[in-house]
């Protein structure tokens, strides 16, 4: 990737970038928006830091009327600069709080009370409408932005996705960590609210077998690809 991004052009429009987890999808996003020079989203670091709130006020993630209260009354905020991530809650940082085991074990419970994503989309909304934006999660070509120029949704194999994560966690036990993320996809996938889909429209790219770097190469040309058609509409 090139290391002067100043003269680089600025890509206006939004990309909706949705898969399961261990595709890719944060580091390639997180790449891709310093690549067309927009904001960065990562929505799923908020569903994170509502359960952080959900799990230190000792409430049951599985009660969803305990969780819409608890959430309800928590400040939960993202920073959007893809060169540095900042996740809080309350205004008090939680970088480090949101990727803890017990914090993604909860999340899919979480995120999967209406109430809770109703208050996050909101604020997802008002992000994405204020600037061109790369935003990653589960949701965002499907619900939070229908109309993204760009709609990619991300998948791989499971080996490789394991392999992936066991990479991020330091951990050997691949079965292991099939397993969690086959329970945490099932369950994002099967969910009544907004479930994890491929959002109609957009271009299923599978990572299995490619690098970051091919990956990031292959959508900032289809983002340009996007808006350009789309000035010529
Ligand atoms: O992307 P990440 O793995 O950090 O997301 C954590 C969890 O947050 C997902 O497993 C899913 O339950 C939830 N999520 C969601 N909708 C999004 C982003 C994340 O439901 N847009």
């Amino acid at each position: 990737m090139p290391t002067d991004l100043s003269e680089a052009p600025v890509f206006r429009g939004v990309v909706a970038l949705d898969g399961p987890s261990g595709t890719g999808k944060s580091t390639v996003a997180r790449l891709l928006a310093r690549r067309l020079r927009t904001q960065y989203l990562d929505t799923g670091a908020m569903y994170r830091a509502a359960t952080v709130a959900v799990l230190r006020a000792g409430v049951d993630p599985a009660d969803p009327v305990a969780v819409a209260a608890e959430v309800s009354g928590r400040r939960v905020e993202v920073g959007t600069d893809p060169w540095h991530s900042s996740t809080t809650l309350d205004g008090r940082g939680v970088d480090q709080d949101i990727r803890t085991a017990a914090v993604t074990a909860a999340v899919s419970q979480v995120s999967a009370v209406p109430a809770v994503r109703a208050q996050l989309v909101a604020q997802q909304r008002l992000i994405i409408g204020s600037a061109p934006t790369v935003a990653e999660g589960r949701d965002i070509g499907s619900v939070v932005w229908p109309d993204a120029e760009l709609k990619v949704y991300l998948t791989a194999r499971e080996d490789v996705r394991a392999r992936r994560r066991a990479g991020e966690l330091g951990e050997a036990d691949l079965s292991r960590i099939s397993q969690s993320l086959r329970r945490r996809d099932d369950f994002d996938s099967s969910r009544g609210a907004s479930p994890l889909r491929r959002p109609d429209g957009a271009t299923e790219v599978d990572t299995s077998d490619l690098g970051i770097d091919e990956v990031v190469e292959l959508l900032v040309e289809l983002a340009f690809r996007a808006v350009s058609t789309a000035d010529r509409a």
